[in-house]
């Protein structure tokens, strides 16, 4: 009997050109192993297609042999959603070649682009037409706005303009049978049954391949604040929150919260680091922008931290003199993870809580892991404003880092056991991917989850749409 697999391997050159097909070990390296090295698969062939009816010619013919299909972007997720299995049977669909803008569209305030154009490069082209485009993650110039829409990305700026989620106005996606879905209107208004879009934001590839979105734009910033603020408490923090919410309305871009440890991390393995007031438990960087020119933004943020502080909620408060400056208290804050890497391996959770639910959260949760893991390190930080936190789990300093790491699922079941309790989700920003499946039964109710099965084997009854990942 002949090997469907290799059919269909004699069939993609014919689909997209020979060029766009690799095969060799050496070509497929980058694509079989994940950002973080922790997941390594094998694949028949990375495919490059050019345009929407290639992806679907493709998808056609892997329904056809019955190979499951990979859909990667830029390759920077971190939960291993865009790597394929060991069987070394399935073919990856890099999206890389589909990087164009279709249209930017001033008065509609919305930009059409292709999935694979990186998340930079989507800024890039809002921004030479005086507009902006909010999504910003530190891997911003390698991952794919493709990428950004099937994991809902978070990032900096969620506090003012949402998720990918709320940034997308329509979508073009090639379903499992290969018919293409294209919702590509621009429209803020569309009341007409099922938002079908919405299925394949955070579906991590399981559902189709998205070809192509509308994303909103905005008006570009064209001042900015940046301040950072020492805290006796996360009470206090998030009294420091509501403060700024209130005096400065969604002009509050962002509000990243950082343990000491975490701060003391940064500025240990990047030496040079802008300096912090020293003695305090909790930090908060806090960054504000305005659209209008002459707004006394600096003012109104000053004025605000003063009035924390006289209040007694803020211990003390920096506000950058300049935009180097700014850079350089923000830098405090994205070299955590850089820092955390150099200390040595941890354990990693990214978590959200609704924002009021956290400080009675981090009090149990502190308690369980000190009794499970007596001495182990917290290292805290994220977007308090989102309520996400990366809510991470050092080894004890001179423990064996490898012994440290064996107890990873038990640390994850009591931090994620915790996040239950206090109604949280224990997967915030970074989705499922293979990392998280088991935890997805256990946390997800089983009305979510059988709706979730149903969904999948009415748009993929055959599971070809990225096997082995979220379900
Ligand atoms: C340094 C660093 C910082 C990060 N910071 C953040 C952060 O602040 N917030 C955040 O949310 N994430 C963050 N991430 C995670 C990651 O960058 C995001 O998840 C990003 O959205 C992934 O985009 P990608 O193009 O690299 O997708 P990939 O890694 O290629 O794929 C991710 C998932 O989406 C699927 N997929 C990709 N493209 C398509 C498509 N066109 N159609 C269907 N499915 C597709 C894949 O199959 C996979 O399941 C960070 C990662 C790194 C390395």
């Amino acid at each position: 009997m002949a090997d469907p697999g290799a059919t269909l391997l004699e069939r993609l050159p014919g689909l997209v050109g020979r060029a766009h097909v690799l095969t060799a070990a050496a070509d497929l390296e980058p694509f079989i192993a994940d950002w973080r090295g922790r997941y390594r698969g094998a694949a028949r062939a990375v495919v490059l297609p050019g345009s929407t009816d290639e992806v679907a010619a493709i998808v056609r013919a892997c329904a056809q042999a019955g190979t499951g299909i990979v859909p990667q972007g830029g390759n920077t997720g971190l939960c291993g959603g865009a790597t394929p299995d060991e069987g070394g049977r399935q073919i990856i669909v890099s999206l890389r070649r589909m990087n164009r803008v279709r249209a930017l569209d001033v008065a509609n305030a919305t930009i059409t682009v292709e999935a694979g154009m990186p998340l930079a490069a989507v800024q890039e082209a809002a921004a030479a037409t005086g507009m902006h485009f909010p999504l910003s993650l530190a891997s911003e110039g390698s991952c794919t706005i493709g990428g950004n829409l099937s994991t809902n990305a978070g990032g900096t700026a969620v506090l003012r303009y949402g998720n990918t989620r709320e940034l997308t106005l329509g979508i073009e996606a090639v379903l499992a049978d290969g018919s293409v879905l294209s919702t590509l209107r621009g429209l803020r208004k569309d009341n007409t049954g099922y938002d079908l879009k919405q299925l394949f934001i955070g579906a991590e590839g399981t559902l189709g391949i998205v070809t192509a979105a509308v994303m909103k734009l905005f008006p570009a910033p064209r001042v900015s604040a940046t301040a950072l603020a020492a805290l006796g408490s996360v009470d206090a923090a998030i009294a420091l929150l509501a403060r700024l919410k209130a005096a400065l309305a969604d002009r509050l871009t962002g509000f990243e919260l950082m343990s000491a440890l975490s701060l003391a991390l940064s500025r240990k393995h990047h030496p040079g680091s802008a300096e912090a007031p020293p003695g305090h438990p909790w930090y908060a960087l806090v960054h504000a922008e305005d659209s209008a020119p002459d707004a006394a933004l600096a003012a109104a943020v000053e004025t605000a931290l003063g009035e924390a502080i006289e209040a007694g909620v803020a211990a003390d408060a920096t506000l950058a003199q300049s935009v180097d400056q700014g850079k350089r208290l923000w830098a405090l804050r994205e070299n955590i993870s850089e820092a955390q890497r150099r200390e040595g391996p941890n354990i990693k959770h990214d978590i959200s809580l609704p924002v009021s639910a956290i400080p009675a959260f981090m009090h149990d949760c502190e308690r369980e892991l000190a009794a499970a893991f007596p001495g182990a390190r917290l290292v805290v930080f994220g977007h308090l404003g989102d309520g996400n936190l990366h809510y991470n789990l050092a080894a004890p300093e001179g423990f064996d880092p490898a012994r440290f790491m064996d107890g990873g699922e038990r640390a994850n079941h009591v931090v994620y056991d915790a996040v239950a309790r206090h109604g949280g989700s224990f997967s915030a920003e970074h989705g499922i991917g293979q990392l998280k499946r088991a935890d997805l039964v256990r946390y997800k109710s089983a009305v979510e989850v059988s709706l979730m099965r149903a969904v999948k084997a009415a748009l993929d009854p055959e599971g070809i749409m990225n096997p082995g990942k979220v379900l």
